[in-house]
C-alpha cells in the first residue's frame, strides 16, 4: 500500500555533499518498528522468569500496609515496596530520610513512627527523579524541615515545579557531611546517573551505602544502564562505591537490598559487556559491511546502512554475551539488548580505540 505525500523537497548530507531531491510518495512500512515491541504474548512467553535465588530475596509486603522496613542497626532503617526503596536515619536529635518514592512516600512518616518518637528534621534527596522523591509532597506539614539536595537538583526542582517535588531548602555543590545528633552522613556529589547529578549516602557509623539508580541486586542494570545519561561515569561508578567501607547497600530499586558482593558482580557484567562490544565494533570490516549492504538497496541510503551495522554490532553482542549471564543475574534476556546499544554509543562516539 502507498500514501500519497505532498511534494516537497529535503536536504541530506550524502558523502560530504549536500545534495536536494524530490520525493511524491512513501510506502508505508508493513510493520513500524514501534508497534514490534514485546507485549504480545507470545513474545513475552519467551523470556525467561526471574531467576529463583532472586525471587527468594522478594520481601514479604503486606498490601494494606504498602511497604516493608528492614532494620540495619546503628538506627538506619530500609524501606522498600519491591519496586522501589530508600531509607532513614534515626539519631538522638530527629530523623534524616533518604529519598522519598511516589509510589509508598506518604507512608515513610508512619514508618518512622514505628520506631522512634524523633521528629523527622532532614529529607535528602538522591537526584531529581519522581519515581524517588515524588512522594516528598507527604512532608510538606512538617514543621522546620530541611530538604537537602545537590544546586544542579534544586535548580532544576525550581524551574520545574513540581508541585510533588518539595523545592530544597539546602544545597551545596560537590559535598556535605551532616551531623545531627550523635549520628553523621556524608553526601557526595557523583554523575553516573541523571543530568543535575547524584548523591552517594554514607553512613559510616551503619557501614550503610545509598547510591540510588547505580545496582540493582540479583538483577542486571535497568534499560540502557539505568537510563545513564553519562555511561563514561557510570563505568567509573563502581570502584567509586567499592571505595567506601560498606556491608549494607541501596541502590533504589526491585526486591532485596544489597552487598559488596552485588555491586562486584554488576561491575564485572558491565564491564563484560563494554568490552565485549567494544571488540565486536573494532573488528567488523566496515567498508566491506556497507558494501554487501549496498548490494541490497544501493549506496544512497546512508541512515539505513548505518542502522544495518549498529543493528549487526548488537546482535552478535547479545549472542555471546547472553548465554555468559543469563543464569547470574535476572532480566538479561529484557534488557541485555539496550546494555549493548548504550555501550556501542559510548565505544563509537567517545571512546578510543
Ligand atoms: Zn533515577
Amino acid at each position: 500500500m502507498k500514501i500519497l505525500i505532498f511534494p516537497f523537497i529535503f536536504a541530506a548530507v550524502l558523502g560530504g555533499q549536500i545534495t536536494f531531491a524530490q520525493e511524491s510518495s512513501q510506502p508505508v512500512p508493513k510493520q513500524p518498528s514501534a508497534l514490534t515491541g514485546t507485549d504480545s504474548p507470545e513474545a513475552l512467553r519467551e523470556h525467561v522468569p526471574v531467576l529463583p535465588a532472586v525471587r527468594a530475596k522478594y520481601w514479604n509486603i503486606d498490601p494494606a500496609v504498602g511497604y516493608g522496613m528492614k532494620d540495619f542497626g546503628n538506627g538506619l532503617y530500609a524501606l522498600s515496596d519491591n519496586g522501589w526503596q530508600s531509607a532513614f536515619l534515626v539519631t538522638d536529635a530527629g530523623v534524616i530520610v533518604f529519598d522519598a518514592p511516589a509510589s509508598y512516600g506518604k507512608h515513610i512518616p508512619e514508618a518512622v513512627a514505628k520506631v522512634t518518637n524523633k521528629p523527622i528534621k532532614m529529607l535528602v534527596y538522591s537526584h531529581i527523579h519522581k519515581d524517588h522523591i515524588g512522594g516528598s509532597v507527604a512532608f510538606k506539614s512538617i514543621p522546620g524541615l530541611q530538604i537537602i539536595a545537590l544546586d544542579t537538583v534544586s535548580d532544576f526542582l525550581k524551574e520545574m515545579n513540581d508541585p510533588n517535588r518539595l523545592i530544597p531548602t539546602v544545597t551545596f555543590k560537590t559535598s556535605k557531611t551532616i551531623m545531627l545528633g550523635n549520628k553523621t552522613v556524608e553526601l557526595t556529589r557523583h554523575n553516573y546517573h541523571s543530568n543535575e547529578g547524584d548523591l552517594f549516602i554514607y553512613v559510616p557509623e551503619a557501614k550503610f551505602l545509598m547510591a540510588v539508580d547505580s545496582v540493582t541486586s540479583g538483577y542486571v542494570p535497568f534499560q540502557d544502564f539505568d537510563l545513564s545519561t553519562n555511561f563514561h561515569e557510570y563505568l567509573k561508578m563502581f570502584d567509586e562505591i567499592l571505595a567506601y567501607k560498606f556491608d549494607n547497600f541501596i541502590g533504589g530499586h526491585l526486591t532485596d537490598t544489597g552487598t559488596r558482593k552485588d555491586v562486584e558482580l554488576t561491575k564485572e557484567y558491565t564491564n563484560d559487556v563494554y568490552q565485549t562490544v567494544k571488540r565486536i565494533h573494532n573488528g567488523l570490516n566496515e567498508r566491506a559491511f556497507d558494501a554487501e549492504i549496498a548490494k541490497t538497496i544501493g549506496p544512497d541510503n546512508e541512515f539505513l546502512i548505518f542502522k544495518a551495522l549498529l543493528d549487526k554490532v548488537t546482535r552478535d553482542s547479545v549472542a555471546e554475551l547472553e548465554p555468559r549471564w543469563i543464569n547470574r543475574l535476572a532480566g538479561v534476556d529484557v534488557w541485555l539488548p539496550s546494555h549493548v546499544r548504550a555501550a556501542l554509543i559510548y565505544v563509537r562516539w567517545d571512546d578510543k580505540e
